[in-house]
């Protein structure tokens, strides 16, 4: 059983040792025979190589079937035609894409359609009816019920004590925004922002605007957290929690809050969230988390770490389709809601300040359209608005594989995958090490993993830095063997094999492909 042997020591936290033959095909699809989860890709469509080039839908709502008048599609034809909507394809044309972008956008569940379809038989039969009635053969909840029915299904994957410290709603970064809101009061003294030093473009520009919010400016009141290297230039990102902790003591005094990513997007270094949140507790500060790579791909607990609050986007791990609904996470003793006087509701609520809106009301009393307002206790105390039905059916569809399983067993499968893949990327290096020692040359190394090589740094992606100039070809490489594969530019591939659908037989394929570039095809003789 070699998958579970490497899987011990990946858990033990050791390098497991791959054997000689291990970037063979056949070596690779031993590790899916023995996979676990291998069953759930099945869920997924799979792009094959013919559809990822489709520039014309094509299939059932090509311009032939669709017309000006609607009509009843009918099952769902062929979404396999080629790009002038033909369906004549080759052998090769038929075989899978490789899809390691699922850190970015998550591929379609099977079960999308079916959900969509539920809810739009639902809206067109009993229209308004829709937001309280239950219809008995469908896998959807009540419009009305659907946000929560959707935080119970997060509440297992972000570790939350119960379903309401979790929400369904507007999108990451509205979430942030919001819970910035709330959780981010900044005094005189205390008004500092901790944030790391490469945030998402979104995130930097909500930190900076909170802070003109409130009459701050990064100037004074930003402190960001920089790689240990002390490098600007992105060699080694790694930040380590000796320097993360080491920079909350020296701000103890003068933070508000501090807001990281459980995973760097970038580099896909997984902080150590736990000890970090109880540092800055013990220091005074609020604590935040962005989610976006974390959700889905490693294992949280944050009710446990005792995190202030969390915000994510569905889209990526967790496929709910591009702009999914996002979630947040409010940790339950900021969620409570007490009257003033049990004995008299007019007397009002005491809760933890926030932007309001009617969804945030208590469902109870929601549609009385009262003037007070009186928070549903929890996360969803948090909502604004009636959420979009469309959204949440694709979440819950995309919810419903991963009740097929566990976040344990996904992040088991995705350490040996990524490690796996690592390995394999080690193998070009020390070839292409020894070829330049033959040569006596001076030439760089073809690329650099900069994600952490520690299996509990970091999650599913491994980025790879690649030597200068050489970006083009590596890309062109990629997709004429039908990868798609995220580019940072100028030189970061961004690697991620997702456990619910990728193979190791993909790994291997993916990384053969970079050998061939980079040691035997166009860039063989500069490397
Ligand atoms: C993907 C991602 C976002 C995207 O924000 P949206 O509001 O969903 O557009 C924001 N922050 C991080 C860290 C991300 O990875």
């Amino acid at each position: 059983m070699a998958f579970q042997a490497l899987l011990s020591s990946l858990r033990a936290g050791q390098k497991p040792d791959f054997p000689g033959n291990a970037s063979s095909l056949d070596y690779a699809r031993s590790l899916d025979g023995e996979d676990p989860l291998a069953h759930l890709r099945d869920e997924y469509i799979v792009p094959t190589k013919a559809m990822i080039r489709k520039r014309k839908l094509g299939g059932e709502f090509g311009a032939a079937r669709w017309g000006s008048q609607w009509r009843d599609p009918g099952p769902c034809p062929s979404d396999e035609s080629t790009e002038d909507g033909s369906s004549a394809q080759s052998g090769a044309d038929r075989q899978p894409a490789v899809y390691f972008c699922g850190n970015s956008l998550g591929l379609q569940p099977r079960a999308t359609r079916h959900y969509v379809d539920a809810q739009l038989e639902t809206w067109r039969s009993i229209a308004v009816q829709g937001h309280f009635v239950a219809m008995a053969d469908s896998p959807l909840a009540p419009w009305q019920d659907m946000a929560a029915v959707c935080a119970a299904h997060m509440a297992p994957l972000v570790g939350a004590a119960s379903d309401s410290e979790v929400v369904a709603m507007n999108t990451l970064t509205a979430n942030l925004h919001l819970l910035m809101a709330s959780f981010y009061r900044p005094t005189a003294t205390r008004h500092k922002i901790l944030a790391e030093w490469k945030p998402f473009p979104s995130d930097t520009y909500a930190i900076a605007s909170q802070l003109q919010w409130h009459g701050l400016d990064a100037a004074s009141s930003l402190v960001e957290l920089f790689p240990d290297a002390g490098d600007r230039d992105a060699q080694d990102m790694r930040i380590s929690t000796e320097a993360v902790l080491a920079a909350i003591d020296a701000h103890a005094d003068d933070a508000a809050l501090l807001l990281l990513p459980g995973i760097q997007y970038y580099s896909g270094q997984l902080f150590d969230m736990p000890r970090i949140t109880a540092h800055a507790h013990r220091r005074g500060l609020v604590v935040g988390w962005d989610l976006a790579h974390a959700i889905g791909n490693v294992e949280l607990r944050l009710h446990d770490w005792d995190v202030d609050f969390a915000v994510w986007c569905t889209y990526k791990y967790l496929n709910s389709g591009p702009g999914g609904i996002a979630g947040a996470f409010v940790h339950e003793r900021h969620g409570r809601v007490t009257p003033n006087d049990a004995a008299d509701p007019s007397k009002g609520w005491q809760f933890r300040p926030r932007l309001s809106g009617w969804y945030g009301g208590d469902i109870g009393v929601r549609f009385n359209m009262d003037k007070a307002f009186q928070p549903t206790p929890g996360a969803q105390g948090f909502q604004l608005s009636n959420p979009s039905a469309m959204d949440l059916a694709c979440l819950r569809a995309s919810l419903s594989v991963f009740d097929k399983t566990s976040i344990q067993a996904l992040r088991d499968k995705s350490l040996v995958l990524t490690a796996y893949a690592e390995a394999l990327l080690d193998g070009i290096l020390s070839d292409s090490k020894s070829r330049r020692g033959n040569n006596g040359s001076e030439a760089p190394a073809p690329f650099r993993v900069i994600t952490p090589s520690n299996p509990a740094e970091r999650g599913a992606q491994l980025s790879v830095l690649l030597a200068p100039g050489t970006m083009p070809t590596v890309a062109a490489a990629l997709e004429a063997a039908g990868v798609i594969l995220d580019q940072r530019k100028p030189d970061v591939i961004r690697i991620a094999p997702v456990p619910m659908y990728n193979t190791f037989g993909e790994v291997c394929t993916v990384v053969n492909v970079l050998r061939d570039v980079m040691l035997g095809g166009p860039l063989g003789g500069l490397m």
